[in-house]
């Protein structure tokens, strides 16, 4: 079925950037078939959409007082930690995750990342998000509430130890059956090595051979912490987690990095010759006294930047729109430069760059032909946004997420209203507070 949106302000590209335009836009098979204007009252949906389909049946959407942008891609999360929301602040770095979140979720049941994980696709939904790439102890129950919830999701096992293969750490293997097992168009798995401190580089050499053997893309953590960095330099002759990762042959245009926020000017040029993406999160590394990654020299030396949220236990919120925020602030405050990382920048990390990582491009994060019908209805009256004076801006600093209407993913609304079609919410809601105070 042919589906018309009309009335709505779209979130165009413009270059590098967007620029606001009134058209219409029309959605077949879960991508965006046509946009046009002057449209809405004739019956050429079918010459807009680029086919003469006569007969085709035609729903109509009124979007009026709406913007209508790209979903949110947010490029770095652990769902299932929506549990922990909150359960350990205030705690030295080391501290929470040894001391207290990895002995939480070496308790967690798996059956209970399921409920975990679809809370946090229900919080994504409602402020924006379409997309989530996410890094899981139980990754097919990531997997099952993505499904559910009707989200676009990039998955990966945690994978650490020596060796992918060895008897006694069967993660890779349950990880690659599960993966085998899903069919679905929305649902893509990556290869998720949890961090150079918990791999061993054996391990990192293996997880390069299978990811390019299999072409999926390979991501970790990497230069979160200056522990991080010390312990490493330590390990290993001097060279930085950087250097140790390009020496396994880690960095590559199908990696993605999270964090990298103790970087030196060496690693900068390595990370952008590479070619590698790289996942600031912003609220994450403040809030654990891990610092600020410097994204205005990544920027400035190349590298596709983009932007997550980290899990629940870290930040504590899943909400895109105040991540965006804190980009910009952030980068602002401690460059002392009014002028880094303006909203378009932003908006972009969010969108077109997250897409680039995905290897995506012009399929994802963007409203134009051809691409998924991945797209977040903002209600332009909200009192926080309104007047509309520029609608950039309006996303990156004023926009907390509650402005979000709806959200369709492949052209089905997956948040309608304040409601999710996918999802018995109060169920959800049991069942995870079953789970606080079963295991926490
Ligand atoms: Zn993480």
């Amino acid at each position: 079925m042919l589906k018309k949106i009309i009335n709505g302000t779209l979130l165009l590209p413009d270059g590098d950037s967007f620029r606001a335009g009134q058209a219409d836009l029309f959605i077949r098979d879960g991508k965006i078939a046509g946009i046009g204007t002057d449209l809405s009252a004739a019956g050429t949906a079918n010459d807009a959409a680029g086919e003469n389909r006569p007969d085709e049946p035609c729903e109509v959407i009124d979007a009026s007082g709406q913007l209508i942008m790209p979903g949110l891609i947010n490029m770095h999360t652990h769902a299932y930690m929506t549990s922990m929301r909150n359960y350990a602040d205030d705690v030295d770095f080391q501290e929470w995750l040894f001391g207290r979140i990895t002995p939480v979720e070496d308790r967690l049941p798996k059956e209970g990342a399921y409920w975990t994980s679809l809370l946090a696709c229900m919080e994504m939904l409602r402020t924006g998000t379409t997309s989530f790439v996410d890094m899981h102890m139980f990754h097919e129950q990531s997997a099952r509430a993505a499904d559910a919830a009707g989200m676009r999701a990039w998955i990966g096992r945690g994978l650490v130890g020596d060796s992918l293969y060895a008897d006694d750490n069967p993660r890779f293997r349950e990880a690659m059956e599960e993966m085998d097992a899903w069919q679905s168009d929305r649902l893509h798995f990556i290869l998720s090595p949890h961090a150079i401190y918990t791999c061993s580089l054996h391990m990192l050499e293996q997880v390069v051979e299978e990811s390019e053997r299999r072409h999926m893309l390979r991501q970790t953590h990497l230069s979160e912490s200056l522990t991080e960095i010390e312990n490493c330099r330590a390990q290993y002759g001097g060279r930085s987690p950087v250097e140790v990762m390009r020496d396994v042959g880690f960095l590559s245009d199908h990696t993605i990095l999270a964090h990298c926020v103790q970087l030196d000017e060496k690693d900068v040029s390595i990370l952008a010759e590479s070619g590698s993406s790289v996942v600031t999160n912003p609220a994450s590394n403040a809030k654990l006294g891990n610092g600020f990654a410097p994204v205005t020299a990544m920027r400035e030396s190349g590298i596709n930047i983009t932007l997550g949220t980290d899990g629940t236990a870290s930040n504590n919120t899943l909400n895109m729109f105040r991540e965006m925020g804190l980009l910009s602030l952030i980068h602002k405050g401690i460059c002392r430069d009014s002028t880094a990382a303006p909203a378009s920048f932003v908006v972009s990390c969010a969108t077109t760059h997250a897409a680039r990582a995905l290897h995506e491009e012009g399929r994802l994060g963007v409203i134009r032909e051809g691409a998924w019908a991945d797209l977040a209805f903002l209600d332009l009256n909200a009192v926080s946004l309104f007047p509309n004076n520029n609608i950039l801006s309006s996303l990156c600093y004023s926009a907390n997420g509650s402005e979000v209407d709806s959200v369709m993913v492949a052209g089905e609304f997956a948040f309608r209203h304040g409601e999710y079609p996918g999802i018995d919410s109060e169920k959800v809601h049991f069942e995870v507070q079953k789970i606080v105070e079963e295991y926490l």
